[in-house]
């Protein structure tokens, strides 16, 4: 897993400042408490936190006019925090680049469920980009990039073509290919390919597949028109 996600708070109330920092840091985060706008600007460039608390009503400056310094610097997730409570107030906020707000008084547990709602989008995020390249059915993974399919981790081994014709119907997954759709895809020469040769694939492609090559699950047969990927 990662390190410890670094929240900055920037909150001159030092009674609330404190008391958030202990419940965040007793649930994973590490937080660091900036009591003034140019204390919490300069501890954003020292620590690079991941995560912004910034109270609306500062001793030096206006709270929004801090979230849009930092939205000008960068991407960084704010959730502002406001004791007003009013809808200006939440309009202004979000308008300006905040990415959530609060009312003061408010309960930790609704900060932290924020807060690792926000962590959890953050991270699936990031891993279907990293994933991108990879269909999953259940316990079957097709990788596209590595030409590598997998059942419960354990490689199928496949042709380059035997996967091309898998990776067609997988990524259009319930979408009946005729066959010379599927020679025209994989072989490009559908208008004078043989072709029994994409039974002869899809007959393969079961028997290393399907559980039961002869009552396929994932490879169909629709009669008349070809084969689909079945995914209910
Ligand atoms: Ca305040």
């Amino acid at each position: 897993m990662h390190d410890a996600r670094k929240v900055l708070m920037i909150e001159d109330e030092q009674d609330i400042a404190r008391i958030v920092r202990d419940y965040l840091n007793k649930n994973r985060y590490e937080t660091a408490i900036a009591g003034t706008a140019e204390e919490g600007l300069q501890m954003m460039e020292l620590l690079q936190p991941d995560y912004i608390i910034l109270d609306i009503m500062l001793p030096d400056r206006d709270g929004i006019e801090v979230c849009r310094e930092i939205r000008r610097r960068n991407n960084i997730p704010i959730l502002m925090l406001s004791a007003r409570g009013s809808d200006t107030d939440k309009v202004l906020c979000l308008g300006f680049g905040a990415d959530d707000y609060m009312t003061k008084p408010f309960s930790l547990s609704e900060l932290l469920a924020r807060i690792n709602a926000h962590f959890r989008r953050y991270d699936r995020l990031i891993a279907e980009r990293a994933e991108g390249h990879v269909l999953r059915f259940g316990d079957l993974t097709i990788d596209k990039k590595a030409y590598r399919v997998t059942r419960n981790g354990l490689e199928i081994p496949l042709s380059a073509k035997e996967f091309e014709v898998l990776h067609v119907l997988a990524s259009h997954k319930n979408q009946v290919f005729s066959k010379a759709q599927i020679l025209d895809a994989v072989w490009g020469y559908a208008s004078y390919g043989d072709e029994n040769t994409v039974t002869v694939y899809i007959r393969r492609l079961r028997e290393k597949i399907e559980t039961d090559p002869s009552h396929p699950q994932l490879l169909k047969t629709v009669w008349g028109v070809g084969y689909k990927f079945n995914v209910d």
